[in-house]
């Protein structure tokens, strides 16, 4: 089968056929509809190859849906010809953290050997992926897998993002985007539709806030070296209540901590460069402003996003791409040129 597959750490990616997997005892054969393409993807593309954290040549793609082609032995909770989204966090589904859903903070993950496809995984982008249990499973109904398979990252991420911060988004607050992109846009829409807040979207073009106004941003200002001024113009003294970043680069966190407000959020969602932190200490920020820096989302949490998207409040931005043609999303994406996400279909 074909499959884009990451070779060499610091190259592009490459379609190579490979073997069609099989499931073994208790795992799922899913004949891929459709992977969304992360700009995370291309943090991992870029990692140096000393000390590359995966085994490779490993298939990338996070966002996975397909339909069930075949179990392994012992699986009986769901049958073949079924429309599902993968929740790509696996855990052990044991632990603390697993038993509530959790399994993005799996605290046995790493000495189980246990890693999400496309990150340490053969990954969607393929004509087949095997998933290790049907519990990962969140079956999609009527909904279309291109429209809903980048829901179960760039949907489930911001959710869990902004969750817990929705007792302080009450009338009368401001919610802050920081990049309009594959999250980001999905991000300002949950906002719009979970909270009263005022929502203000930074981005590096005009045509990126442009599509934040689309998706449902009520202001917008340039990501530049006068943002702090900007936003704060809007929100006056009381700042921002939360900011999202999703770039999460040193003028982004400078930015966010720049324009939030007394007992506000920061939330930093974007990966950065693995250098870049915000500034936190008593003479350096508000009072009470609260930092944290989530990774994916919950189990249940995908399950809801999923409803909000039947409900028809979410609607992910895709730009379709062809397995043959997957590279290219790929380098579109490094070149910031997509329009939300580039979903692939096999
Ligand atoms: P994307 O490329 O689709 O979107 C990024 C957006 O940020 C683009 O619109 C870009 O124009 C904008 N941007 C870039 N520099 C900016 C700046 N200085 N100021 C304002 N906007 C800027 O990426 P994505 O797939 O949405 O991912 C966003 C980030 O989140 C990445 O760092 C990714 O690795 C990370 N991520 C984190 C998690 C997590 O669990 N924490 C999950 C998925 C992705
Ligand atoms: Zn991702
Ligand atoms: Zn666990």
């Amino acid at each position: 089968m074909k499959a884009i597959q990451i070779i060499q750490p610091g190259k592009p990616p490459e379609l190579r056929e490979v073997d069609k997997p099989a499931p073994g005892p208790g795992q799922v054969l899913l004949k891929v509809t459709a992977a969304g393409a992360c700009h995370s993807d291309d943090f991992v593309l870029n990692l140096p190859e000393e000390g590359f954290p995966y085994p490779l040549p490993m298939t990338l793609g996070h966002e996975g849906a397909g339909v069930v082609a075949e179990v392994g032995t012992g699986v009986t909770e769901i049958s073949e010809g079924t429309s599902v989204a993968v929740y790509g966090a696996w855990g052990c589904g044991v632990c603390h953290f697993c038993s509530r859903g959790l399994e993005n903070y799996c605290s046995r993950a790493g000495e189980l050997g246990i890693a999400p496809p496309g990150l340490g995984n053969q990954g969607a982008m393929a004509e087949y992926l095997l998933v290790d249990d049907a519990r990962h499973l969140a079956p999609l109904g009527e909904l279309h897998p291109v429209a809903a398979v980048s829901l179960t990252d760039a949907g489930l991420t911001p959710y869990h993002a902004i969750k817990p911060s929705l007792p302080k988004l009450v009338g009368g607050t401001t919610a802050v985007v920081i990049g309009a992109g594959g999250l980001g846009h999905v991000g300002i829409q949950l906002l719009r539709h979970l909270t009263p807040s005022r929502v203000i979207a930074l981005d590096v073009s005009e045509e990126k806030l442009a599509f934040a106004r689309e998706v449902g941003a009520h202001e917008v200002v340039l990501s530049d070296a006068d943002a702090v001024a900007g936003v704060r113009k809007i929100t006056g003294n009381d700042g921002a209540t939360a900011v999202f970043d999703f770039v999460g680069l040193q003028p982004t966190l400078d930015i966010a901590m720049g324009v939030v407000g007394t007992m506000g959020d920061v939330v930093i969602v974007g990966i950065g460069d693995m250098v870049a932190a915000a500034k936190v200490g008593f003479f350096t920020q508000p009072y009470e402003v609260s930092v944290r820096a989530p990774y994916w989302g919950a189990r249940d949490e995908l399950i809801e996003v999923l409803d909000l998207a039947r409900d028809g409040v979410l609607e992910v931005a895709v730009e379709r791409f062809s397995l043959d043609d997957g590279v290219e999303a790929y380098r579109r994406l490094a070149a910031n040129e997509l329009r939300g996400r580039a979903v692939v279909v096999p």
